[in-house]
């Protein structure tokens, strides 16, 4: 409680634009506000092929994940999850593997204020939601409710989707060395699944996408395809290796040619630590 005796609100900033808010939008959910909507206007005058990019990254998720829990996996961790929107990676990962347990972690106060979306895990499964700060990895590892629920000293699935694009350099590439970091602490037969926007096929409407995050102050960092690939120096690709995102595995062959490699905008990959 505060001084006047009401328990003090957390501030959404809902007047400033949020990466989480405008990607809700661009999926076609509802939790986003005017700053976010005109943010993401501005995004899709530049790239018109925005909605559809987010989407495409979003059924990458849910491949990768039923690939993984396929192959045996049943420990997630998802960070820079985002607001929830269905279905949710425990949902796909319980599917198959009801035991599953899956930790889902964002630093957006609004994503906290959803997380209860997130927790309806499978009796048999657990989830469990922490806010913590990527560029802290120490501070995602160490949380009380993540070592409750995850045993790191088995293999883990995490997953950055669409997230590391967020993290602006401070001299040195900070994005590589967070990933380096969360590699370090997690257990051989552990995996990696990241996807990360791209400049490579269409530069000059990045830069623009850029300047709207910046106006919002967030950093717009994108990675080359090779940068993208040292992320996963070290380990093992599962799958085709390096693509675009609605390339990789697709359920159906046509799938890979839904979109162009510009409108997906969207480097993926999964891969195993030895
Ligand atoms: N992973 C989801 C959502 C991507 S949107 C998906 O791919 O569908 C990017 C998310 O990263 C947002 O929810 C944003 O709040 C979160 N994020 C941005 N910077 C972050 C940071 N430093 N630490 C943790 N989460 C962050």
């Amino acid at each position: 409680m505060d001084d006047t005796g009401r328990t003090p609100v957390v501030d959404l900033r809902l007047d400033r634009a949020h990466s989480a808010r405008i990607y809700d939008y661009l999926l076609g959910g509802r939790t986003h506000f005017a700053a976010d909507r005109e943010a993401a206007g501005r995004i899709l005058a530049a790239f018109p092929a925005a909605g559809a990019a987010a989407r495409i990254n979003r059924d990458f998720m849910a491949r990768a994940t039923r690939r993984l829990a396929h192959d045996g996996m049943v420990q997630f961790l998802d960070i820079g999850t985002g607001i929830p929107t269905s279905p949710n990676l425990h949902e796909v990962a319980q599917r198959i593997r009801p035991g599953a347990r899956v930790v889902y972690t964002d630093n957006d106060p609004i994503v906290l204020t959803h997380a209860a979306a997130l927790l309806r895990g499978r009796p048999e499964g657990r989830t469990a939601y922490v806010e913590a700060d990527v560029t802290r990895p120490e501070s995602v590892l160490g949380a009380p409710r993540l070592l409750a629920t995850l045993d790191l000293t088995r293999p883990v699935a995490l997953s950055l989707n669409a997230l590391l694009h967020f993290i602006g350099d401070d001299g040195a590439d900070r994005g590589h060395a967070v990933v380096e970091h969360l590699k370090g602490a997690l257990a051989p037969g552990s995996t990696l699944t990241i996807t990360h926007a791209t400049a490579d096929f269409t530069p000059a409407a990045m830069a623009e996408v850029g300047a709207v995050y910046a106006r919002a102050g967030t950093p717009f960092r994108l990675r080359t395809e090779a940068e993208f690939r040292r992320l996963f120096d070290g380990w093992e690709f599962i799958g085709p290796g390096v693509t675009l995102s609605h390339r990789w595995c697709p359920d159906r062959p046509g799938d890979a040619l839904r979109a162009t490699s510009a409108e997906a905008a969207c480097y993926a990959a999964v891969a195993r630590k030895p």
